[in-house]
């Protein structure tokens, strides 16, 4: 499930591959877009915003407007990058773009999201998005006081929910959520104004991400072994690696983005009940009460 450090690297890498270089081939794989072509065009950049991935192309020989590929990974979305006419190593119906210059071929498979946008709209598309987690704009003073600011919004919603709103904030997906709560010994569903130290957690997120942004293998134990990267995500039953009491799961929400998903299963939220234990201060079914 990519979150925002994976598609920061999908971003540098498409850029490595393809910056400053023309197109010999460009297939938009997507019924709206299929007539696209940007054969012969230069590739300008590709950047990242959140979860977002953006592929800027110059404009053609006729002067023709430049176009932003705009692109979201969403669930199952990959980013290829090989040498061109090398045997693809996923079904070739998966692939939704194909560019391709200088020898060197990017593919996106199963991408959730793929369109041809002029700049403008690209930026348009994303202007909902809170301060970007891994953005060069990113201000250690204004950015967290703008993500405070938005998250304090909605004081009854749960921390579980506002990190994953990314109107709020952009870049975490469900493994940081589950591994921020637990670092800050949060229970997911805490209402947002039961957390003693917000700014701690908006800190530690872009502590996360930026230390995980180049790396392939994404850490937040600070212990890069198999099988001991997380604390809680994808662990569930097992023993809580602080104390041993047995990782649980529910789930919980967070669809703000209209490009994110819509079910409900990446929203699955971790917690270790003894390291993380319920503040909840809203009425809600005792049935539900479990701490
Ligand atoms: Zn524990």
């Amino acid at each position: 499930m990519p979150e925002g450090d994976s598609v920061h690297r999908a971003a540098k890498r498409v850029r490595e591959a393809l910056a400053g270089r023309t197109l010999e081939r460009a297939e938009l794989r997507v019924p709206r877009f299929a007539a696209v072509d940007l054969r012969g065009r230069t590739v300008e950049t590709a950047r990242s915003r959140g979860k977002h991935l953006f592929v800027v192309v110059g404009p053609d020989a006729l002067g023709r407007d430049p176009v932003t590929l705009h692109i979201h990974l969403k669930m199952e979305g990959r980013i290829h990058v090989h040498p061109a006419g090398q045997r693809w190593r996923f079904p070739g119906h998966t692939a939704r773009l194909v560019l391709a210059a200088d020898g060197t071929e990017v593919v996106g498979t199963e991408l959730g999201l793929l369109r041809a946008l002029d700049p403008a709209e690209a930026e348009r598309a994303v202007e909902h998005l809170g301060p970007d987690l891994l953005g060069a704009d990113w201000d250690p003073e204004a950015s967290v006081a703008e993500v405070l600011r938005r998250i304090s919004r909605r004081p009854v919603r749960t921390i579980g929910e506002a990190l994953l709103d990314q109107r709020n904030l952009a870049g975490i997906g469900t493994v940081y959520r589950a591994e921020l709560c637990f670092l800050r010994g949060l229970d997911p569903r805490d209402p947002v104004e039961t957390v003693a130290d917000l700014r701690a957690v908006v800190v530690l997120a872009r502590r996360l991400l930026v230390a995980n942004a180049d790396r392939a293998v994404r850490v937040t134990t600070g212990d890069t072994r198999r099988g001991r990267r997380l604390w809680v995500y994808g662990r569930d039953g097992m023993p809580c690696r602080r104390c041993g009491a047995r990782v649980e799961t529910f789930r919980l929400g967070g669809l703000a983005d209209p490009d994110e998903p819509s079910d409900s299963l990446d929203r699955i939220a971790y917690r270790c009940p003894s390291c993380q234990p319920r503040r909840a201060t809203l009425a809600r079914p005792s049935s539900e009460e479990n701490t």
